[in-house]
């Protein structure tokens, strides 16, 4: 018998025609002058693609009614305006909303990376929490997504994508059709109406696309979300908080969860670069605060490890001075996490504490927790790559 003969298999998929959802007004100005629209008339084109994509969602170049017959013809050739391909829609008994979504391939990736998105609708309200990296490169020791190797940005339009996306799913475009089984939707008219970027990554590591992309969310003519109905979450990375806050000017979350150097470096490490001192200090000059506009201060509630009626205390008199509110998180196991959630009565008394220096109702009810959607529990399959995979990818880097 003979051998059949080696074939080399290239495992790149051929060069896909871009999507142009997600873009920024200057990405999709570069894109129609590629196209041959004249100078003269870009701005006009960007204005009307503009409102179709992200003031009424459409997906198809043949709908947008105003743009001339060969200009849709010569932009379905060239573009589409395809969302990140989902992978699996999970959907909680508590109606929250969990998307595993692929991306392209760049570079030297072995195999396509992915990313989750979270929906929480509430009765008057609709969060969608958002991913800005695949994975994350810092370590912090209670966090899934921190375990997980495979790291790297998401492009601007992968991140605004994410939310165009959840809007698709969720029927949240004018005249859209919701999904109509009964699941909790809120009774506001829009049915995302906050975002965070509390997904997988660490949003100020990949400051100029995540800005960019709330950009585009911010944006009056299309997705039209306020600034102040965004919130970016960091484990403090401290450099970048003026910045973000001077630059993109939305609400801002901070992931302390420790009172001390001690225990911050071992939960957080990078408050090893950080220290906590110098993190309160970025806090007290963020732009804008006032007791309308305060910092959310979020601290993960691990048994015996940070959870004494002390550190209550450490953290009231460790906030003083900044308008602050404080959400205390129930510790989100994950398979093999080392630590435990602390005792509900431990919570109350913690909060307790809390809310007789003045923070109200702070403890965040874990959602979504049987399709492994609350905080921290992100971290997806892409990971499980076998170690000859990780080698040819290493190889082509
Ligand atoms: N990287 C950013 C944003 C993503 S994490 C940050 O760290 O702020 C979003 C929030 O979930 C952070 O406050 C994070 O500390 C918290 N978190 C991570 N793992 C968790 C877990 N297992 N249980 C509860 N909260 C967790
Ligand atoms: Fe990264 Fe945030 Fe998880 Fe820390 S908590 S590992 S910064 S995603």
């Amino acid at each position: 018998m003979t051998a059949a003969p080696l074939v080399k298999i290239d495992l790149q998929s051929p060069a896909a025609k871009p999507s142009l959802a997600g873009m920024t007004r200057a990405g999709l100005k570069t894109a129609l002058a590629d196209a041959g629209v004249p100078e003269k008339q870009l701005n006009m084109r960007v204005a009307q693609l503009w409102s179709w994509i992200y003031a009424r969602g459409l997906t198809r170049f043949e709908d947008m009614t105003d743009v001339s017959k060969d200009l849709r013809r010569q932009l379905d050739d060239r573009f589409t305006l395809d969302r990140p391909e989902i992978v699996s829609e999970q959907v909680s008994v508590d109606g929250t909303c969990k998307w595993l979504l692929r991306l392209p391939k760049r570079g030297h990736e072995a195999r396509p990376p992915e990313i989750e998105t979270v929906y929480i609708p509430e009765s008057d309200r609709g969060t969608l929490c958002i991913s800005s990296q695949v994975g994350c490169t810092l370590t912090c020791s209670f966090c899934h997504t921190g375990t997980q190797r495979l790291v790297r940005n998401l492009e601007a339009e992968e991140i605004a994508g994410q939310i165009l996306l959840a809007r698709d799913r969720i029927g949240d475009w004018p005249g859209a059709k919701g999904p109509e089984d009964g699941r909790l939707l809120p009774s506001s008219e829009r049915k995302i109406t906050n975002v965070v970027l509390m997904g997988m990554g660490e949003p100020l590591y990949n400051f100029d696309n995540v800005k960019a992309a709330m950009d585009v969310a911010s944006d009056g003519d299309g997705l039209a979300l306020s600034r102040r109905r965004i919130t970016l979450s960091t484990s403090g990375v401290v450099p970048e908080i003026p910045r973000w806050g001077e630059q993109a000017d939305t609400m801002l979350a901070i992931s302390l969860h420790a009172t001390n150097d001690d225990l911050r470096n071992e939960l957080v490490p990078i408050n090893r670069k950080y220290p906590i001192a110098e993190l309160m200090e970025a806090c007290r000059n963020y732009p804008g605060l006032s007791n309308a506009r305060r910092i959310t201060f979020e601290y993960v509630m691990l048994k015996d490890i940070n959870d004494s009626l002390a550190e209550a205390r450490a953290l009231v008199k460790l906030l003083s001075g900044i308008p602050a509110k404080i959400n205390l998180i129930p510790f989100n196991p994950w398979p093999n996490s080392r630590y435990e959630c602390s005792d509900w009565e431990t919570i109350e008394r913690f909060a307790e504490v809390v809310n007789r220096a003045g923070y109200a109702s702070p403890v965040r009810t874990p959602r979504g927790r049987d399709i492994l959607a609350a905080c921290g529990q992100l971290r997806s399959e892409s990971l499980r790559l076998s170690a000859s995979e990780r080698r040819a990818g290493a190889e082509k880097a």
